[in-house]
């Protein structure tokens, strides 16, 4: 296929926004393009391929979306064979591709998150019949799985691997499984391939990957559960670390805890998103457990894993939550104590639940609301990590700060470091003792005695 490249390989810039499965199918589009020739870069007036990779999650990522693809439109104008690309969960949305045709005439080619396999097929079409190409598949391909694609991995310490695809839980509020299709497990077998290479080619730190991972398997011909998984890539030697996300609390076991527990590499870190820590505002979510039962699974899981660090997602000023029920998500927190939060403020979003219903709180005071949550956490995070002064900390070193000098990496609980040491050491697992703490980050030096 000839792409009309200016330099002597033709150049693509992939652009991911959103979630680490996003991410993932971010190097699965690299992986192919590379094997098509392509090289890779992050400056759009080098690219001859632009591809926007797509969040439809919250009404600001979309936003910034279209801001950004509305600048490629300059892009174009001075490079008229440039071909630009747009595909992710925004293009499964019927509106959102209708505006891309109307008002984004100089975009070439927008596909699904169902098709991700057919670029080559699709780019080609775009460049041979000079013609927009819109794919996003059809009910069978959002049901199937593609094994085998190549991958372009970002990192090489760091590495996503996607246990499986979909979302059957429909929260009210969420697009997910509008725009990812049905809950579908890869097998066992293919998840162990890959994790052994992974393993094999350096990787230290694994996630799997899916959107309520003690789901997985249900559906497969010899059903296979989470805990059971996680107990068959456990069994790998190697020097590395299992992370996992996301878990529903709904369908989160002892089993999976006591699996957490008794493992050699799963991490002892536990992304468990309680979204309101309300039981009406839950029950409105359709979230499928109760303040009660998240507290008790929490309460279990800290009694097995002592050093357990809990992470968690939440969401401020869902349609009807009151100031008092909005406090019942802060006295969550207070009783939890979270290592770190990821907080959102609602967003509606298109042919979801939640977005018909009313929504009396003007936006100015839930962003109050979101500001005391984000505050609070901000004090529990930091008396988290004043408690870790003096301890020793095993840190997988990620990188050294250009400015600083420093190294930086993770302990098992996911909380950042920063230490000096030589840049030998990037790569691989360091002990460190933590000396201080800033806010939600460690300083920390190297233990001699390790
Ligand atoms: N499958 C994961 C999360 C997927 S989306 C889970 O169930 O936990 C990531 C996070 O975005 C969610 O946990 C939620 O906190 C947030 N989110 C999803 N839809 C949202 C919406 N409409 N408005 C604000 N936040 C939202
Ligand atoms: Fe969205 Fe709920 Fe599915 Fe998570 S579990 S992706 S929040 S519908």
């Amino acid at each position: 296929m000839a792409v009309r490249a200016r330099g002597a390989v033709p150049m693509a810039l992939v652009h991911t926004y959103g979630c680490q499965q996003n991410v993932a199918d971010g190097e699965k589009i690299k992986g192919q393009l590379e094997e098509m020739g392509f090289s890779f870069t992050d400056r759009e007036d080098e690219a001859d391929l632009i591809i926007f990779n797509t969040c439809a999650v919250r009404e600001h990522a979309e936003d910034r979306v279209f801001g950004n693809v509305g600048a490629l439109k300059n892009v174009k104008r001075r490079h008229p064979s440039l071909i630009i690309a747009l595909c992710g969960c925004m293009m499964e949305q019927e509106h959102v591709a209708e505006r891309i045709r109307k008002s984004f005439p100089f975009v070439n080619l927008v596909f699904g998150t169902h098709v991700i396999h057919k670029l080559p097929e699709l780019l080609f079409t775009t460049i041979t019949q000079s013609r927009r190409v819109f794919e996003r598949g059809d009910d069978s391909e959002d049901k199937q799985i593609v094994e085998g694609l190549p991958v372009h991995r970002d990192g090489n310490t760091k590495a996503w691997l996607t246990v499986m695809y979909g979302c059957d839980n429909f929260c009210s509020y969420c697009v997910v499984p509008y725009v990812r299709g049905r809950e579908r497990s890869r097998t066992p077998e293919a998840i162990v391939e890959e994790f052994k290479g992974l393993v094999d080619a350096g990787y230290k730190d694994i996630t799997l990957l899916g959107q309520n991972v003690n789901s997985y398997g249900k559906h497969l011909d010899e059903p296979v559960n989470f805990s059971q998984l996680l107990k068959m890539l456990d069994a790998v030697d190697g020097d590395y670390r299992i992370r996992f996300m996301t878990s529903h609390p709904k369908d989160a076991t002892h089993e999976l805890i006591d699996t957490i527990a008794q493992g050699r590499h799963i991490s002892h870190h536990l992304h468990l998103p309680f979204q309101s820590g309300n039981n009406r505002v839950l029950k409105e979510m359709n979230r499928g457990y109760s303040r009660e039962k998240y507290l008790d699974l929490i309460a279990y899981a800290r009694e097995k894993i002592l050093d357990l660090s809990l992470t968690s997602d939440v969401i401020v000023g869902f349609p009807g939550e009151t100031y008092e029920e909005f406090l019942d998500t802060v006295s969550l927190i207070q009783t939890v104590e979270f290592t770190s939060l990821f907080t959102f403020i609602y967003s509606p979003r298109v042919g979801t639940r939640a977005a018909k219903m009313p929504d009396p709180i003007p936006a100015k005071e839930k962003s109050k609301w979101f500001a005391e949550l984000c505050s609070e956490q901000e004090k529990i995070a930091a008396s988290r990590c004043a408690g870790m002064v003096g301890t020793v900390q095993r840190v997988l070193v990620e990188e050294q700060n250009e400015k600083t000098g420093l190294l930086f990496g993770r302990t098992d609980g996911n909380i950042v470091v920063d230490f000096p040491g030589d840049e030998s050491l990037i790569g691989g697992f360091a002990d460190v003792k933590i000396t201080s703490a800033r806010n939600w980050i460690l300083n920390g030096e190297l233990n001699q005695l390790s």
